[in-house]
C-alpha cells in the first residue's frame, strides 16, 4: 500500500461534473476578473466566517500583505508574529519595510505564546499577527485583551484555518482582518492560487477593495499606490462548488485525527511520540496532523517513506533563522520552542478521503519504526 501525504484526486473525482460545469459557466460568460462569481463567493465566505465583508485577492500571501497595507503598516513599524509558520507570514511584514518581531511559540499548540506577546510590545508595534497553525486557532482571547489595551489591531493569518472556531466563533472573525489562502493543498483549495480577507469594518473593507485594484477605487484615478491582486472568476466558481462540501471534509479530518489518536494509543510505539494537543472550546479543522518525535524524527521520516507513507515537515527552518531575515539580527536560541518544533515535528496524511485501512497502514508503519 502507498499513502501519500495528500491526494487531491479522490475529492476531484467526486466533484468532477460540478467543477467542469462551473468552469464552463465562466468560460461561456467570458468575464474573468471581478464579476458575479467572485462577488457571490465573497458573500458566501463572509457568511461562512461570520463577518460582514469578504474581499477576494490573488493569494493568501497577498491577503496578508493587503491587510497590513490597509492598516498603514510602514517602514519603521513593528509587527509581532510567530516564527513558526509559512514564509509569507514574515515576508508580508518585511515587504512593507516593517520589522517582524518574532515571539516564541507555545510548545503544546505550536501557536504564538500569547502571554509572551505583552512583553514584545513597544511604542512602534503597529499590529499583531497570530497564525492559526495546522487549523487550530491561536489563543485569541488573551491576544485580543493585550491588543485592546493598546488599541493595536490583530490580523489573523487564517490560511490554514478556514472553518476553525474558538469559543463558537469562526477564524476570520476573531481579529480586525482575517486572511485566508485557497492554495490547492489548503482545506478549501482552488485550481490555482487565490485568497480572501474578512472583516467587520466597512472602512477597512473599502480600503482593501481599493488596494487590490492598484489603489484606484475609481478606474484610472489612484488615491494611493496599491497592488494588482484579484481572485479571478474561474477560481471563484471552483471554490463555490467546493465550499458546499467544506464542513463535511472538516468533520472527516477531525474523525481521522481521532482515529489516529486511538490507533496510536492501542499500538504503543516503542519511542517517544506526542499526538496533537487540542485546546478546550475550539474546533480544530486539522489542516495538518502533526506529531512530535523528540528523537530520531528524520529517521522516522525516512522509515515512513520506505514504507510508502508520505509525511511532511511544517516547518524545518523557523522564520527568525531564515537567511533572508539575517538582517533582523536573530540568532539560534532566540526562539527555542520554535527551533525545537522545527527539529521534532512531522505531519502525517490527514486528508478527508483517507480510509480506515490507510490509517491502519500508516500507524503500523509508525509503530514498526525502531530508532537505532
Ligand atoms: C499557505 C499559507 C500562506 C500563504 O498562502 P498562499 O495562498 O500560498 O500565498 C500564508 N500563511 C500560512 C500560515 C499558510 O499556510
Amino acid at each position: 500500500m502507498k499513502v501519500p501525504l495528500l491526494d487531491l484526486q479522490g475529492q476531484y473525482q467526486g466533484l468532477r461534473e460540478d467543477l467542469l460545469a462551473a468552469i464552463t459557466r465562466v468560460m461561456d460568460s467570458q468575464r474573468f476578473v471581478l464579476g458575479d462569481e467572485g462577488r457571490a463567493l465573497e458573500a458566501e465566505i463572509a457568511q461562512y466566517s461570520g463577518t460582514k465583508f469578504a474581499i477576494g485577492c490573488a493569494s493568501g500571501s497577498d491577503a496578508l500583505l493587503l491587510a497590513l497595507m490597509a492598516l498603514d503598516v510602514k517602514a519603521g513599524d513593528e509587527v509581532i508574529t510567530t516564527p513558526f509558520s509559512f514564509f509569507a507570514t514574515g515576508s508580508a511584514i518585511t515587504r512593507l519595510g516593517a520589522r517582524p518581531v518574532f515571539v516564541d511559540i507555545d510548545p503544546l499548540t505550536y501557536n504564538i505564546d500569547s502571554n509572551a506577546v505583552a512583553h514584545a510590545l513597544t511604542p512602534r508595534t503597529k499590529a499583531i499577527m497570530p497564525v492559526h497553525l495546522y487549523g487550530q486557532c491561536a489563543d485569541m482571547d488573551t491576544l485580543n485583551k493585550i491588543a485592546a489595551r493598546r488599541g493595536i489591531p490583530l490580523v489573523e493569518d487564517a490560511a490554514q484555518a478556514i472553518g476553525a472556531e474558538a469559543a463558537g466563533r469562526r477564524a476570520g472573525s476573531l481579529g480586525v482582518i482575517g486572511c485566508f489562502s485557497f492554495y490547492p493543498t489548503k482545506n478549501l483549495g482552488g485550481a490555482g492560487d487565490g485568497g480572501i480577507m474578512t472583516t467587520d469594518d466597512s472602512g477597512l473593507a473599502a480600503r482593501l477593495r481599493t488596494l487590490r485594484v492598484h489603489g484606484g477605487a475609481i478606474e484610472y484615478s489612484h488615491s494611493e499606490v496599491g497592488i494588482n491582486s484579484r481572485l479571478d472568476e474561474l477560481q471563484a466558481a471552483v471554490l463555490r462548488v467546493k465550499l458546499r462540501h467544506l464542513d463535511r471534509w472538516s468533520n472527516q479530518r477531525l474523525q481521522n485525527a481521532r482515529r489516529y489518536e486511538e490507533l496510536l494509543a492501542e499500538q504503543q510505539p516503542q519511542f517517544d511520540l506526542t499526538t496533537p494537543y487540542v485546546r478546550k472550546e475550539v474546533r480544530h479543522i486539522f489542516h495538518q496532523y502533526v506529531l512530535r518525535v523528540p528523537e530520531h524524527r528524520d529517521a522516522l521520516v525516512k522509515h515512513l517513506a520506505e514504507s510508502g507513507v508520505g509525511s511532511g515537515i511544517y516547518y524545518p527552518i523557523p522564520l527568525h533563522l531564515q537567511e533572508c531575515f539575517a538582517f533582523l539580527g536573530y540568532e539560534e536560541g532566540d526562539c527555542p520552542e520554535a527551533e525545537r518544533a522545527a527539529r521534532e515535528t512531522l505531519a502525517l496524511p490527514i486528508y478527508p478521503e483517507l480510509t480506515e485501512a490507510q490509517q491502519q497502514y500508516v500507524v503500523a508503519a509508525v509503530v514498526s519504526f525502531r530508532p537505532s
